[in-house]
């Protein structure tokens, strides 16, 4: 591919207090508009990889570029605006902000990111029925369901149209069926808007929507 890659990682080793080695020397690269799955059991070390990637926390070793951007020589105040502005996140839990409304919680980053309101609300719209949830705008987190809460979670990752997206098991709360129904969402949001989507998942009914897999055992990429 002569397209820049989005991601590249290179060496990335990370040892936790009290000495467990969750990384030990994993690179790759994925490429503009590529969904690269990452799989591996409970405690192979997805999570730690992904906030790495993410600019959440920092390697003992080895370099993350993200966008054309140096994460692991950036700055506090730097990666906040790399949070903001280029990279997206979903985790397992949702994340929204109970008291807010579906349409609120997608407008938060664009009101992080000083967007003019008529601007933000036409893009909570867009976005909104893009997840298939138009009608449901006015409705706050506990009267909506698991899967409408990570739809909503889904539209706000990609409210500043980030070049990356970046998922922690998106699904593991998730019955299978809409398990299968958030990963095609995301399948067609990663083509449509153009993203780069980094997705830890272990659950193997949802690595065929992948366009690459990649497997973490004990801290290191196998095959
Ligand atoms: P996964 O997401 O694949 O379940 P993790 O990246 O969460 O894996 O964990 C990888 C290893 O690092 C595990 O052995 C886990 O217990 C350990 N670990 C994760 N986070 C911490 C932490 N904050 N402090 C100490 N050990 C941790
Ligand atoms: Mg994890």
């Amino acid at each position: 591919m002569s397209d820049r890659p989005v991601i590249v990682v290179e060496g990335l080793r990370k040892v936790y207090p009290g000495g467990v080695e969750a990384l030990r020397g994993v690179s790759f690269e994925a490429h503009p508009g590529e969904l690269v799955a990452v799989r591996g059991r409970s405690g192979s070390g997805k999570t730690t990889l992904l906030n790495l990637v993410g600019g959440l926390d920092r390697p003992d070793e080895g370099t993350v570029e993200v966008a054309g951007r140096r994460v692991t020589e950036l700055a506090e105040a730097e990666l906040l605006t790399l949070r903001r502005d280029v990279i997206g996140f979903v985790f397992q839990t949702f994340g929204l902000i109970p008291v807010l409304s579906a349409a609120e919680n997608v407008g938060v980053p664009l009101r992080l990111a000083r967007v003019p309101a008529a601007e933000r609300d036409e893009r909570v719209r867009v976005l909104l029925s893009l997840v298939g949830l138009a009608e449901h705008a006015g409705q706050r987190p506990y009267e909506m369901s698991g899967g409408q809460q990570q739809r909503v979670a889904v539209a706000r990752s990609l409210a500043n149209r980030p070049r990356l997206l970046i998922a922690d098991e998106p699904t593991g709360q998730l019955d299978s069926q809409t398990a299968l129904q958030i990963m095609e969402l995301l399948r067609v949001l990663v083509r449509s808007e153009g993203v780069t989507a980094l997705v830890a998942t272990h659950d193997p009914s949802l690595l065929g929507l992948a366009d690459r897999v990649i497997e973490l055992r004990d801290g290191t990429l196998a095959g």
